[in-house]
């Protein structure tokens, strides 16, 4: 993906802190800073990759680009085609509704992510109901082609939920999300909880799917392996933060940030001949209530200097398209995947 592509979404300053509720009246004395000042652009018709530990904020910032929570600060505005720049955070419940034709969720898992009472007609037809974008006949209409599309017969739309496996329940959540015709999707580690096997299915359909209706997809996950087989681009986070951001192959194979270069050095390697050398990182992921001084990343990374700890590395492009956080990327000469 190029950055003269035509830009989907563009993501500025976002800042997302939960309140911690502490004492007998639950007063508000601190905050876990979620989502810390994030800035990026998703380009239409690619798949970008969010990756990092738990708690590394992920999650967050994709339910963020559906204002599926509402921000501490910051921007979100969408490019639709044929439309005027739609900044979401500043429409109104009605507009969100109409807004989310547009965009739409997978989540991760597909055992709690249905409604267990409803049939699976019923739960592919909800969203085309809550945004009034069909009725009648029509309803069923399209709830029975985008089904098949997902590789669902019309027998399954009878049934409910427990009566399918892992795999055919995210069927089911994919469909959801696609019945309005969507041109943008979060999917938040939307194979995670499924066997290896299916996991390739899974993925395969989304490929699919996105090549038929133009899809653009922000992809969570935390199986680099994943990432690596469906991402254009991949994003790294860590405690709030975007500490690195790149094409696939340029981020797996020439990381500029030593934390990228902790996490490609755990990918599990296939070649049983080549050795891995996974980095161990000092100590644990330091609580987003109290994170660390100027580079959140100081207290772990073997790299760090005085400076480190004292002033916050800026978010600047390094090379065209790939951008850093880190005072010393220019020197440091880190190891990419080994695969
Ligand atoms: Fe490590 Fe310093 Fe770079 Fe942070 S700024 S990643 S602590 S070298």
């Amino acid at each position: 993906m190029r950055s003269e592509q035509p830009i989907l979404v563009e993501v500025e300053s976002l800042r997302k802190f939960f309140p911690v509720r502490r004492g007998t009246f639950g007063f508000t004395k601190k905050y876990v800073r979620a989502v810390d000042d994030v800035s990026f652009v998703i380009y239409r018709g690619e798949t970008l990759g969010l990756v990092g530990e738990s708690g590394s904020g992920k999650t967050t910032t994709g339910r963020l680009l559906l204002r599926g929570y509402e921000p501490t600060a910051g921007k979100v505005v969408y490019h639709l085609p044929d439309q005027e720049a739609l900044d979401i955070m500043t429409l109104t419940k009605k507009q969100l509704w109409e807004f989310r034709k547009h965009a739409q969720m997978i989540f991760q898992d597909p055992y709690s992510s249905l409604n267990p009472r409803m049939t699976v007609r019923d739960i592919i037809a909800e969203p085309l109901i809550a945004t009034k974008s069909a009725r009648g006949e029509d309803v069923s209409r399209h709830v029975i082609e985008t089904a098949k599309r997902c590789q669902l017969s019309v027998e399954h739309l009878r049934r409910y939920p427990h009566a399918f496996s892992g795999g055919q329940r995210q069927r089911i959540g994919i469909a959801r999300a696609l019945v309005l015709r969507p041109d943008f999707i979060v999917c938040d580690e939307p194979v995670s909880a499924l066997d290896v096997s299916i996991q390739a299915q899974i993925l395969n359909l989304l490929r699919d799917l996105q090549a038929e209706f133009g899809l653009t997809y922000l992809f969570i996950a935390h199986d680099l392996s994943v990432v690596e087989h469906i991402c254009n681009r991949v994003g790294v986070m860590y405690l709030g933060n975007l500490v690195e951001m790149a094409a696939t192959q340029e981020l797996f194979y020439h990381p500029l940030h030593p934390y990228t270069e902790a996490l490609m050095s755990s990918i599990p390697e296939a070649n049983p001949k080549v050795k891995m050398r996974p980095i161990k990182l000092k100590g644990e992921i330091p609580s987003p209530i109290d994170p660390p001084s100027g580079c959140a990343f100081h207290p772990r990374c073997q790299y760090a200097q005085a400076l480190c700890a004292e002033v916050k590395p800026e978010w600047r492009e390094l090379s065209p398209n790939h951008f850093v956080s880190c005072h010393f990327a220019e020197s440091l000469q880190l190891s990419g995947f080994a695969g």
